[in-house]
């Protein structure tokens, strides 16, 4: 099931922070999706390749579809021919390998950098210090068939509101000073993708622009 009013509800306010919502529909049906569909939503985020892929195959084909997921190198090739966006970019050599299956499908495939900014361990993402002297190292330039386009982070699991809000302001204040010192000119790295059903209201008023929405929308998994 899509839940019409919530959506509404949350669009309303993410419209006010310019922020756009992707779908979450990993594991439901694709029913569900054709009725978000059917309500004018384009954005959809799945975060396993053969889902995606199967997704893909039978849904309308312009929707926009986000790999928000782990991503395994071997795996980047079911994908590149489509995807819109890759929000978990957690490594220099999947950065070269989606630039090498990018450059076999003859496109430029969008991308984001997650940044590990949760207590939990089993998150992903790079590390702030690593990620700096990674964009310090310039090799990303030689990458012709990727774009760049901004960070991704997920917060904390937790109910403690102020912890979430410090690490939202982390991956804030991190974008805003990547932005700044390394892709100026460049107006494409303007995406901050941070937020879910349980902290999108921290993440809007941290700046994020794009939250990734799930169960709110969809039901529990
Ligand atoms: C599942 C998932 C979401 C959505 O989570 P909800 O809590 O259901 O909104 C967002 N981001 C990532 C990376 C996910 O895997």
């Amino acid at each position: 099931m899509f839940d019409i009013l919530q959506y509404k509800s949350i669009a309303n306010v993410a419209k006010e922070n310019n922020a756009t919502i992707v779908a979450v529909t990993k594991t439901k049906p694709v029913e569900d999706i054709l009725m978000a569909y059917n309500n004018d939503i384009r954005d959809f985020g799945e975060n396993k390749v053969q889902e995606l892929c199967a997704k893909y195959e039978c849904m309308p084909k312009d929707i926009r579809w986000h790999m928000i997921g782990h991503l395994q190198s071997n795996k980047i090739k079911y994908i590149a021919h489509f995807v819109h966006l890759i929000h978990g970019i957690d490594s220099y050599s999947l950065l070269e390998a989606v630039n090498k299956e990018a450059a076999k499908c003859n496109r430029t495939i969008r991308v984001l950098l997650q940044v590990h900014i949760a207590r939990e361990e089993k998150k992903f993402g790079f590390h702030s210090a690593e990620l700096l002297s990674l964009l310090d190292s310039q090799k990303y330039r030689d990458l012709q068939h990727i774009e760049i386009c901004g960070l991704m982070g997920m917060a904390t699991n937790t109910s403690d509101i102020e912890m979430v809000k410090e690490e939202f302001a982390s991956l804030h204040q991190l974008y805003i000073y990547i932005q700044k010192k390394y892709f100026d000119s460049n107006k494409s790295f303007c995406i901050l993708s941070m937020g879910m059903s349980g902290d999108y209201t921290i993440a809007l008023s941290s700046g994020s622009n794009m939250l990734r929405i799930g169960s709110i929308l969809f039901g529990h998994r």
